[in-house]
């Protein structure tokens, strides 16, 4: 049974493992742990957040507050190996494994450095310059930045369970806000143990983090105005959050990460066997198999232009035959299984809506050859390659969140634009081109449905980062049907946690409250 981190104390859910929900592992179906929330206080944990966490973060200067981040760092990086252990479990292969545990270490140092650099030695922040509102000079207008006596409640996704809960609490720790993580239940148990590890280094001041395993769903009417809830899953879960009728009538700030069916073009210029094409194909197979394709930026839509699409097809193919199955930590292995078995069904089902315009090119929906491990009893899954009418409506609405693509031909310029803008928002989209007129005019078309571009040409393509990779430095969220929501992009995502108050005063109390945060001299006490 897992436990949670409630009030500093590691707490068990008052049933028997029989009434809680089973986690199996993704690769052998063995029971891995059980979750519930049942008879845990959540109302009891949130006050604790309040109480204790919040105060003593907001007492903290920014960089004060980037040294817990540093120690955060230390504490999982110190830890890691049991973290990649803990993955194999849900599926992950080393390299997903590490996408996920050293990804987040990656973005706690990351803000870390980023604080020390853009924000003041102070608890708050003022925006200036300031505004003369007068004729006269003892009048003026500036914006104060202050953390919010409140708590996050995170209630995140299964397929970064490392790496969105540390995302955040970076963010969440700068901005002086509290943590309630509660991660979804297929892979909570790695949560748990990352909670753990951050526990027993005793790093972070008591109540700055806590975590509830199990559902949340009763306890959303606890949240008040001064929390944020920051989700992040499917676009239909979103939904229901985003009406709650609690959240609604309180205001209570709502962050959504959702789920979307990303694209990747290539331009017309692009010759298929040149270096630029090589670098299209190089994407979109890393995307399908990484993580075994369950990333919410991973690519769905390859976008063609329509003399290219037998010669994308083959390419694409020629290398998902190169891609071995199996047993995450089996010699060889570069893909393993989904999460569970219900994952599995799940992206078959909605990879048969997306063929009934097209056909399987690669891969078999129904059977998957795999190394040490038994197909029937893990959650594996054949990389599919899907073919479909451009112009159905399945490629651009239903989202297999799972090692499946489809190509999609585009006739003109006009069309890859269409084409792509009716994922209705999306996290992220790649162009893969040298033509920069053409480009640019896509990316005038393209940038207001997404959330980030990735735009590779002769010149970057051996540099870049990839197309599936949200970066600290830049914005991670999408318009529409990604959720509408925006974390990360440098300190913008620490001050969008953060209350944002027009003050209208005098200069001398302007300059008490920008050097009122100084430390009195250690004589002067
Ligand atoms: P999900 O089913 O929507 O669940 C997400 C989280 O919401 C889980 O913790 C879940 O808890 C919780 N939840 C579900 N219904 C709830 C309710 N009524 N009230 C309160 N909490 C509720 O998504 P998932 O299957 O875990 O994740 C896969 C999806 O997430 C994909 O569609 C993917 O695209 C998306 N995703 C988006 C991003 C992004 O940054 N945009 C990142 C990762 C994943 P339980 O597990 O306890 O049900």
């Amino acid at each position: 049974m897992l436990q949670s981190f409630l009030q500093d104390t590691w707490v068990t859910p008052t049933v028997t493992p029989e009434s809680a929900v089973a986690v199996r592992d993704a690769v052998t179906g063995e029971t891995v742990c059980h979750v519930s929330s049942e008879g845990l206080d959540v109302a009891g944990a949130f006050a604790h957040a309040r109480r204790v966490g919040g105060p003593a973060l907001r007492d903290l200067t920014f960089p004060q507050r980037a040294d817990l981040l540093d120690a955060v760092a230390v504490a999982v990086r110190a830890r890691r190996e049991e973290l990649y252990v803990l993955s194999a479990r849900a599926g992950a292969t080393l390299t997903d494994a590490r996408y996920d545990v050293d990804g987040g270490v990656r973005v706690l140092r990351d803000y870390a450095a980023r604080a020390r650099a853009e924000l003041p030695d102070a608890p708050y922040l003022l925006e200036g310059p300031a505004e003369r509102l007068a004729r006269g000079e003892d009048f003026l207008g500036v914006h104060l930045v202050s953390p919010s006596p409140g708590l996050m409640l995170q209630v995140n996704a299964f397929n970064f369970p490392v790496w969105a809960p540390l995302e955040k609490l970076a963010q969440a720790v700068l901005a002086g806000m509290p943590s309630v993580v509660k991660p979804a239940t297929p892979t909570a148990y790695l949560t748990e143990h990352l909670v753990r590890i951050v526990a027993e280094a005793g790093v972070l001041p008591p109540g700055a983090l806590q975590m509830v395993v199990g559902s949340v769903r009763t306890a959303l009417d606890l949240l008040h105005e001064q929390d944020v809830l920051s989700f992040t899953g499917s676009a239909a879960t979103a939904a229901t959050l985003r009406t709650h009728p609690d959240l609604v009538a309180r205001s209570v700030r709502f962050n959504a990460e959702a789920d979307s069916v990303n694209a990747i073009v290539l331009a017309p210029d692009v010759e298929p066997g040149s270096p630029l094409f090589e670098a299209f194909v190089r994407e979109v197979v890393t995307e399908m198999t990484v993580k075994a394709g369950q990333k919410c930026t991973a690519i769905r839509r390859a976008l063609v232009p329509r003399e290219h699409e037998l010669a994308a097809l083959d390419a694409i193919s020629a290398e998902l035959a190169g891609v071995t199955i199996g047993n995450p930590g089996a010699e060889g292995v570069r893909m393993g299984p989904v999460v569970s078995l219900e994952q599995r069904d799940d992206v078959r089902r909605a990879a048969r809506a997306i063929v009934e315009s097209g056909r399987f090119v690669y891969g078999d929906p129904g059977k998957v050859r795999v190394v040490d491990a038994d197909p029937e009893r893990g959650a594996f899954l054949d990389t599919l390659l899907i073919s479909a009418d451009p112009d159905a409506s399945a490629p651009h609405e239903v989202e297999p969140f799972g090692p499946a693509a489809t190509v999609l031909a585009y006739r003109d310029t006009a069309h890859a634009t269409d084409l792509v803008a009716r994922g209705r928002g999306s996290l992220a989209a790649s162009v893969v081109g040298d033509d920069l007129a053409w480009t640019t005019a896509f990316v005038r078309e393209a940038a207001p449905w997404h959330g980030r571009l990735h735009l590779l040409d002769s010149t970057n393509l051996t540099q870049t980062t990839g197309h599936g990779s949200p970066l600290p430095a830049l914005r991670h969220g999408g318009p529409g049907r990604a959720g509408g929501g925006s974390e990360m992009g440098g300190t913008r995502g620490v001050v969008d946690l953060m209350q944002r108050t027009a003050l209208q005063a005098s200069p001398r109390l302007l300059d008490s409250l920008r050097n009122g945060h100084a430390r009195p001299p250690a004589d002067s006490a």
